[in-house]
């Protein structure tokens, strides 16, 4: 199947890895209008267990972390494609374009073009789909990184960066940490009225004469509880049975005879 559809966002994030689905949780819940793209699988589905992210004290599976998140995001608004980003081309003034081919097994259309205001730019290894705008890349031999001011900005305005590709250390909560921080300064840059993303207890901030700022929520006492049950409802769901999805290895290593399987994706040597 060839066709082509466009759809419009003011947000395109390239790459549902763990730095691009937790910049697209912060953007979605800021009210952005968010899409995802996701090529194929985050590197981190390489690990055999993830030990050192905070809040999991026995570690957890990283294929079912993964998962998570990108719920997480979709949960909080973000829409969420699986294709490959070929192409980007445009300006902030006049929008950008981006063209999405298709992955194996997915019913998405062969290609596809998306607008977007803004994009992030969260995928690892390969970034070809960027030659045609001027964004500084830095060569360190294999390896190619996207230049930032630190915050995520790249040099070309509207085109921001973060994660692997941004060439931070190469952690999981490194990466979550820099989508985050991405995330917001793409938000404010966007100029929505934004102070901090926290959900406090009802009258936090009214009942000391101010008002709920933006970005942030007051809830009371049932909501609360509400919110709560529906965490632990989901939690106990997410941890009931073992992940199914076989461990994956470095692509050098598949089809040997061990069976041990990679993905499709063999341009990163990490
Ligand atoms: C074997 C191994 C074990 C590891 N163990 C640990 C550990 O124990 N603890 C820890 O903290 N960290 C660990 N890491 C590191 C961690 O996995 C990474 O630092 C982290 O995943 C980087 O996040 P990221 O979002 O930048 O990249 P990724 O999570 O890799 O996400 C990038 C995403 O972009 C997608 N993509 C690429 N190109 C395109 C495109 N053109 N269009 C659309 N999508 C695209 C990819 O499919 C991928 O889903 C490990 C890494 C490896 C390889």
């Amino acid at each position: 199947m060839t066709n082509t559809t466009a759809e419009s966002y003011e947000l395109l994030v390239v790459g549902g890895g763990v730095a691009g689905l937790t910049a697209a949780t912060f953007t979605a819940r800021a009210g952005l209008s968010t899409l995802v793209v996701d090529h194929g699988e985050s590197i981190l589905r390489r690990n055999a267990h993830l030990e050192n992210f905070p809040g999991f004290p026995a570690g957890v599976n990283p294929r079912l972390f993964a998962d998570m998140l990108q719920t997480q995001a979709t949960r909080n608004g973000a829409d969420y494609q699986k294709g490959l980003v070929d192409d980007l081309s445009g300006t902030i003034e006049e929008g950008f374009v981006a063209t999405v081919g298709a992955v194996d097994d997915t019913d998405e259309p062969d290609s596809r073009e998306i607008n977007a205001d803004r994009v992030l730019v969260a995928s690892w290894a390969d970034v070809s789909y960027l030659d045609g705008l001027d964004v500084e890349i830095r060569d360190a031999g294999s390896k190619q990184y996207v230049d930032d001011d630190g915050l995520g900005r790249t040099n070309v305005a509207g085109i921001y960066t973060a994660g692997r590709i941004a060439e931070r250390y190469h952690q999981a909560i490194i990466a979550a940490g820099d989508g985050a921080e991405t995330a917001i300064t793409l938000i404010h840059d966007s100029d929505t009225p934004f102070y901090n993303d926290w959900v406090v207890p009802e009258g936090y901030f009214t009942d000391r004469g101010r008002e709920v700022p933006p970005g942030c929520e007051e809830i009371d006492a049932a909501e609360q509880a509400a919110r709560q049950a529906a965490s632990r409802a989901a939690m106990q769901e997410y941890f009931a049975d073992s992940h199914d999805q076989r461990q994956r290895t470095h692509p050098s290593l598949v089809d040997d005879e061990q069976g041990r399987i990679g993905w499709d994706d063999d341009t990163d040597s990490s």
